[in-house]
């Protein structure tokens, strides 16, 4: 599903230039559920963002389910990334002037789905990630877990082949941590490929391999035992 080959990415600032990123390799098949670890500056945003298509590589190569991304123009990038790709952020990232039903709905617009189709849709994920009954409100309504599970619902409902959250329980406790790891793990149960940035070992403990970032360079690539929610918590 994903594959990168020796990719570098310095961000420059006046004469000065800082190396992040000093050839990465990995590979990601589909249906996997990876966690990407490493301290704070190690370049896991850096890296996400490259993965999201939000940001380039300035060497290596990177291969999206079997499509080539590199210089493409602005408009085919949008496409693949909407075609592809859904995010989930730290901050949720929700307008919060639209209620729940309608964050949801908005990638759907921007994909040209009527708008009773559209409103059908969000609905179905918002009743996936258990927030049917609070699709009228807005997102200062809601509490920080649910605000996540909406932002869930909207990375869903364009149906992208891989989700992308970078620290997506930065900005939880850790019990409302869990049922979002928990959640993750069920849409990844369904197929789909997931990588999770963190930097908490209980949330990479969640996921099935656990990939460590360190001076720009992968250090460690393990398998894990995945830690499984347990019913009636
Ligand atoms: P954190 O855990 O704090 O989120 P991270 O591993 O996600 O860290 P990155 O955000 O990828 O780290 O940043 C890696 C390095 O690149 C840091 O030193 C950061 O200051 C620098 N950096 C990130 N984005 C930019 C940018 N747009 N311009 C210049 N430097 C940047
Ligand atoms: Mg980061």
């Amino acid at each position: 599903m994903i594959e990168i080959k020796d990719l570098h990415k310095s961000y420059k600032m006046g004469s000065n230039s800082l190396h992040v990123l000093k050839g990465v390799n990995f590979s990601v098949a589909e249906g996997e559920l990876v966690s990407i670890m490493g301290s704070s500056g190690s370049g896991k945003s850096t890296l996400l963002n490259i993965l999201g298509m939000l940001d380039e590589a300035d060497e290596g190569s990177y291969t999206l389910d079997g499509v080539a991304i590199k210089n493409l123009n602005e408009k085919i990038a949008a496409r693949y990334r909407n075609k592809f790709l859904g995010f989930i952020f730290q901050s949720f990232n929700l307008i919060s002037y639209k209620n729940a039903l309608d964050n949801v709905a908005l990638p759907l617009y921007y994909q040209g789905i009527k708008r009773g189709e559209r409103i059908d849709k969000a609905m179905s994920y918002l009743e996936k990630v258990g927030l049917a009954d609070w699709a009228g409100h807005l997102p200062n309504e809601l509490s920080g877990g649910q605000k996540q599970r909406v932002a869930i619902a909207r990375a869903l409902a364009s149906d992208p082949k891989v989700l992308l959250a970078d620290e997506p329980t930065g900005a939880l406790d850790s019990k409302t941590s869990y049922d979002v790891m928990n959640l993750i793990q069920e849409i990844n149960d369904e197929g789909r490929t997931i990588l999770v940035v963190t930097h908490e070992a209980d949330i990479a403990a969640m996921t099935k391999r656990i990939v460590n970032l360190k001076d720009g360079r992968i250090i460690q690539d393990t398998k894990v035992n995945q830690v499984r929610a347990q019913q009636n918590v």
